[in-house]
C-alpha cells in the first residue's frame, strides 16, 4: 500500500537528494513533508554539496547516465536553478604522462560524446596544447602532452547557492525543516509488523519522537550509521578539496574558462566571483574511514576531522596548476578539506525501499561522486518510485550487501577513477609511523 498526499513524510538529510526530493514531492501534492538536517544551516557543511561548484558533464560511459544528465541539463536551464548553472563548457584530457587506464577511460568518454546526437555539435578536439589554448586563452602553462576534447554542452553548478534556493523554494511551498540539534537524527524508529518490522517514525538527538507514515534516508556519507542494513554495499569514501584564493584581477581575468580536467591529475573551476576562490580537486581512489569490527567505511562524526589535505593531493594540485595556471602553483591552498559521499562498486544510485520494513522506509544512496549534476530532477524519480510503488529501474533496486566479513569493493574497478583508496587512519595529519 503505497503513501497518501497527506501522510507525514520524514526525509532525512537536508542535502542534495533530500532537496530535491522534498521539492518534487510538494510540487506533485505531498503536503506534509518534513526535512531533519544535522546541521544548523542551508547549505549544511556535512553536504558533500555544500561548494562552490560541481561538474555539469553530460557524456557518461554508460548511455543511461547521458540520458538523464541532458533531461537534467534541460532543467538546469528552468527558473530556479538557471542562476547557478554556467555552461562553461568541460575541457576534458589527459597529460602527457597519463597511465594507460585515464587514456582509455577518456578515449570512452570522447565516443559517447560524439556519439551522441545532442552532444556531438558541441565538442571540440584538442590535439594538443595549441588546440587547448585556441579554445582557452587563460590556459598559458605548459599543458605538456595534453590532448582530449572540449564539450560546449557542460559546465558547472554553483551547488552551495543551488542549495540554498531549493531549500527557499521548498520551505514556501510548505515543508518544515528541523535543523541543528532538533534535526540531527539518532535512529529510524521500528514497531513490528506482520511482515517483520515497520518504521513508525524517527528518534532525534535531543530525545523527542517524530511520527511518520515513510521515512526517507538522504544522508550522504553518513547513511550507514542509521541504515547499518546496507553493510558494505555502500562505502563512506571522500575526496580532497582545496582552493586558491585570487585577486579581483585574477578573478575576471579567469571568468568563463570552463571545468579544466586532466583525467590524470584533477579538475579546476571558473573562480567564485564572489569570493575570488578557485576550486581544485586531484583525482585519486579517495579516502576511506573503515570500521574495524564491522568492516564498513563510515563518514567522521566531526567536520575537524577530514578538515585537511593529505600531501600527496596538494602536489597533485600544484601540478594540474603548473600545466594550466602556473602563475598560481606555489600560491596557498586554502580551505582545504575531505568531501565525503557514498559509494557503490558500480556507481549505481539506490532509490529503493530498505526491505522488511513494510515499505516504511526509502534509501536514497549511492550517489558515487556524480550525483549533483542530477539534482533539479533527482527528486522527480523518488515521486516516480513512490508512485509505482516499486522501484522500476533495475538498477537502482536494492542490492543485498555482501556477507559480514566480506570486505567491500572499494571502488578501485570504477572505470573512471585513477588510483587506489587509503584509509583516513593512513594519511591523518601528525600520525606517527609505527616503524
Ligand atoms: C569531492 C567531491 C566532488 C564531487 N563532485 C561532483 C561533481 O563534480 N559532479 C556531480 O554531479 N557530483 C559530484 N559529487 C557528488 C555530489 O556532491 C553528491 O552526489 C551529492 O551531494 C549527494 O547528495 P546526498 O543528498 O546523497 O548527500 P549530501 O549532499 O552529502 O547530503 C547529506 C545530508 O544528510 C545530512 N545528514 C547526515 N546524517 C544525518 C542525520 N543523522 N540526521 C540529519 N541529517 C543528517 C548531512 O548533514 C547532509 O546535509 C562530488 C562529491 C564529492 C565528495
Amino acid at each position: 500500500m503505497g503513501v497518501s498526499k497527506s501522510d507525514p513524510i520524514i526525509i532525512v538529510g537536508g542535502g542534495a537528494f533530500g532537496l530535491s526530493t522534498a521539492l518534487h514531492l510538494t510540487r506533485d501534492g505531498f503536503t506534509n513533508v518534513a526535512i531533519y538536517e544535522k546541521d544548523d544551516h542551508i547549505p549544511p557543511r556535512f553536504s558533500a554539496a555544500n561548494d562552490l561548484n560541481k561538474i555539469v558533464r553530460a557524456e557518461y560511459e554508460d548511455p543511461f547516465y547521458t540520458d538523464l544528465t541532458i533531461k537534467a541539463i534541460a532543467a538546469w536551464k528552468t527558473p530556479l536553478f538557471a542562476p547557478h548553472f554556467h555552461q562553461t563548457g568541460f575541457l576534458h584530457c589527459v597529460s602527457g604522462n597519463a597511465p594507460q587506464k585515464a587514456v582509455e577511460t577518456l578515449g570512452r568518454f570522447r565516443a559517447a560524446a560524439d556519439g551522441n546526437a545532442q552532444l556531438k555539435p558541441h565538442v571540440v578536439p584538442l590535439k594538443g596544447d595549441e588546440d587547448i589554448r585556441e579554445a582557452c586563452w587563460q590556459l598559458n602553462g605548459p599543458l605538456t602532452g595534453w590532448n582530449g576534447y572540449l564539450n560546449r554542452f557542460d559546465g558547472y553548478a554553483h551547488s552551495g547557492n543551488a542549495l540554498k534556493a531549493v531549500y527557499r523554494a521548498a520551505q514556501a511551498s510548505g515543508v518544515r525543516f528541523y535543523l541543528g540539534e532538533r534535526g540531527a537524527v539518532d535512529e529510524i524508529v521500528y514497531v513490528s509488523a506482520s511482515k517483520g518490522r515497520k518504521s513508525s517514525g524517527i528518534r532525534t538527538k535531543d530525545g523527542k519522537f517524530h511520527p511518520s507514515s515513510l521515512v526517507i534516508v538522504a544522508a550522504g556519507g553518513a547513511v550507514g550509521r542509521l541504515v547499518p542494513e546496507l553493510g558494505t554495499k555502500v562505502v563512506a569514501k571522500s575526496w580532497s578539496v582545496a582552493h586558491v584564493h585570487l585577486t579581483d584581477e585574477e578573478t575576471s581575468m579567469l571568468r568563463n574558462i570552463p571545468v579544466t580536467y586532466a583525467r590524470d591529475l584533477g579538475f579546476l573551476f571558473e573562480p567564485d566571483p564572489e569570493t575570488n576562490l578557485l576550486k581544485i580537486c586531484p583525482m585519486g581512489g579517495g579516502y576511506i574511514n573503515t570500521d574495524a569490527q564491522t568492516g564498513v567505511s563510515h563518514m567522521p562524526g566531526s567536520l575537524e576531522e577530514s578538515a585537511f589535505i593529505p600531501e600527496h593531493d596538494e602536489k597533485q594540485m600544484r601540478k594540474l596548476l603548473a600545466h594550466t595556471l602556473p602563475a598560481l602553483k606555489d600560491r596557498p591552498l586554502v580551505r582545504r578539506s575531505l568531501c565525503w559521499f557514498a559509494d557503490t562498486d558500480d556507481s549505481d544510485f539506490i532509490i529503493d525501499y530498505l526491505p522488511e520494513t513494510s515499505d516504511s522506509v526509502v534509501v536514497l544512496s549511492g550517489d558515487s561522486g556524480h550525483g549533483f549534476k542530477m539534482f533539479p530532477i533527482f527528486g522527480s524519480w523518488v515521486r516516480d518510485f513512490l508512485g509505482a510503488g516499486q522501484q522500476q529501474i533495475t538498477r537502482w533496486r536494492w542490492k543485498q550487501p555482501k556477507p559480514a566479513g566480506e570486505k567491500g569493493n572499494w571502488g578501485g574497478d570504477v572505470s573512471w577513477r585513477i588510483g587506489e583508496s587509503k584509509e583516513l587512519a593512513e594519511i591523518r595529519p601528525g600520525r606517527s609511523s609505527k616503524l
